[in-house]
């Protein structure tokens, strides 16, 4: 099945028209292959504006939302990325043709499983995924020039402003169970930092230390 036609019409109508205008973003979402980041059985809605369960109650995020994120991180090209969530591996796809290296980190162990066998297999290199809490961040590749975090969580966890390089970004939802805001900080250097707001939006619970104890309430 030739999925091309689909691609195009999501990144023009969902991204480009809605003021995603970064090109770098766009011309990588027309190229990953998003259905196969879904079960065998969803991938026709794969390239739809919404968000698709791919097992174990977790989603992969709508394109939107993706690409809105990536954006915001303003990427050159040179950078060293965390990101929190694997899920299915399709935004950890997109960093990785836009960085020079992810650092990604799931907590279930099938998740991050099968997402690097679809990045294996799309001959992604630039990728390490560690299974775990990764409200902790990944302090021993730190600092990092950007972080995504693809769960909400009830405030930002401190460690990643810690292990955020000056000038380096951060964008997650925060805020309650049933909807967040997604925000950007930007690590001005001397412990200050620069805190936006950007959209509304809807994500699974971040689990963890220093994210919601539990996803009980889900
Ligand atoms: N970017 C992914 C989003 C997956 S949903 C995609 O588009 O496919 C969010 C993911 O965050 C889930 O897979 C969930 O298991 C994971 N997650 C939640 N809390 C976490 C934590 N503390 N550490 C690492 N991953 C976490």
């Amino acid at each position: 099945m030739d999925y091309s036609v689909a691609r195009r019409r999501m990144v023009e109508q969902q991204i480009v028209e809605r003021g995603v205008t970064d090109k770098r973003v766009i011309d990588v979402m027309n190229t990953i292959p998003r259905h196969l980041f879904v079960e065998a059985g969803l991938q026709g809605h794969a390239y739809g504006d919404a968000s698709l369960p791919i097992g174990e109650k977790q989603t992969i995020s709508q394109p939107y939302m993706v690409a809105s994120m990536t954006a915001a991180l303003e990427l050159q090209g040179d950078e060293r990325i965390l990101e929190i969530g694997t899920g299915s591996g399709y935004q950890t796809a997109v960093l990785s043709k836009l960085v020079r290296r992810v650092y990604s980190i799931e907590r279930i162990a099938s998740l991050a499983a099968r997402a690097r066998k679809v990045l294996d297999k799309l001959q992604v290199s630039n990728v390490n995924i560690k299974i775990g809490d990764g409200t902790i961040g990944w302090c021993d590749q730190s600092p990092f020039a950007g972080i995504l975090v693809a769960a909400g969580s009830p405030d930002v966890p401190t460690k990643y402003l810690d292990q955020l390089d000056v000038g380096g970004k951060l964008v997650m939802p925060v805020g309650g169970q049933d909807k967040q805001t997604l925000i950007r900080v930007t690590c001005l250097g001397d412990g200050r930092f620069e805190r936006e707001q950007l959209m509304g939006c809807r994500f699974v619970p971040l689990i963890g230390e220093q994210g919601w104890k539990s996803d009980s309430f889900a």
